[in-house]
């Protein structure tokens, strides 16, 4: 697996990949997390097509102490299963989502994927563990930073953050194999399309601010046709433009 995270703990020789869920006190929680993500896969999969989460996926989502990217008040809320919080009128998203998102893109070893709405720097790191690089855009400085911070601190070595507007994609990094927006846009935006690579996919909630969304899965063929999928109703915050 392609699991970057450095040993940061006094020279234990673990094998890397069940190094983070092993050295914490949420373990369990994560485990039980993981099941209940598991029935909203089962749930859901008229949809989304999806009954279960692929293997690797769990794994990534086992590996990754969600409580850290939470406020430190909420840290023994982390493994419920739903959105909490994070500041600056942002939540990071219910776990569920974040897993079905993941899994709709069919992350693969070699993929760069960017992430469109970096918020806690949860999603990154959850895709972090599955691809080779991971390129990330929040639009509020302060909550870009923050995660860029934490994700260094806990050996994210292979995710870059940058603080704009990710309507706009990352030019200079496409093309991607594959593209996460977890803001909502009213359209699908256009300069992500055209830096999604052919056989690529693209996953974005599309709605109003008010009204419902739906999540939108868009892949393009090996000539770099789209044919665009509705996913499932969900909700989350605007994508914003220009702050
Ligand atoms: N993926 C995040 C959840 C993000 S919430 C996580 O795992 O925690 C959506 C985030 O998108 C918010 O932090 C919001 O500030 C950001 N956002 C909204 N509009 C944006 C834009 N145009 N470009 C980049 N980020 C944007």
């Amino acid at each position: 697996m392609m699991l970057r995270r450095r040993l940061l703990a006094a020279g234990l020789a673990a094998p890397i990949g069940a190094a983070c869920a092993a050295r914490d006190d949420y373990a369990e929680a994560r485990r039980r997390l993981l099941d209940e993500i598991e029935r909203d896969m089962r749930a859901t999969a008229g949809t989304t097509g999806r009954e279960r989460l692929d293997p690797r996926i769990a794994a990534a989502l086992g590996n990754v102490p969600r409580h850290r990217f939470v406020p430190a008040h909420l840290a023994g809320r982390a493994y419920e299963n739903r959105p909490l919080p994070i500041g600056h009128e942002q939540t990071i998203s219910q776990p569920f989502i974040v897993a079905l998102m993941t899994e709709l893109v069919d992350p693969g070893p070699a993929d760069r994927v960017l992430e469109v709405g970096t918020g806690s720097g949860y999603q990154a790191a959850v895709l972090a563990e599955l691809v080779a690089h991971v390129y990330t855009i929040e639009i509020v400085r302060p909550l870009g930073e923050r995660a860029a911070e934490l994700l260094k601190e806990l050996g994210y070595v292979n995710i870059d953050v940058r603080i704009g507007d990710g309507y706009l994609g990352w030019p200079e990094a496409a093309p991607f194999d594959a593209i996460v927006v977890t803001a909502a846009p009213d359209h699908m935006p256009q300069p992500l399309i055209d830096q999604l690579a052919p056989n690529g996919r693209l996953i974005a909630p599309i709605g109003s601010r008010y009204g419902i969304q739906r999540l939108q899965l868009l892949r393009k063929d090996a000539q770099g046709r789209a044919v665009t999928r509705s996913v499932l109703d969900v909700r989350f915050v605007p994508l914003t433009r220009q702050r």
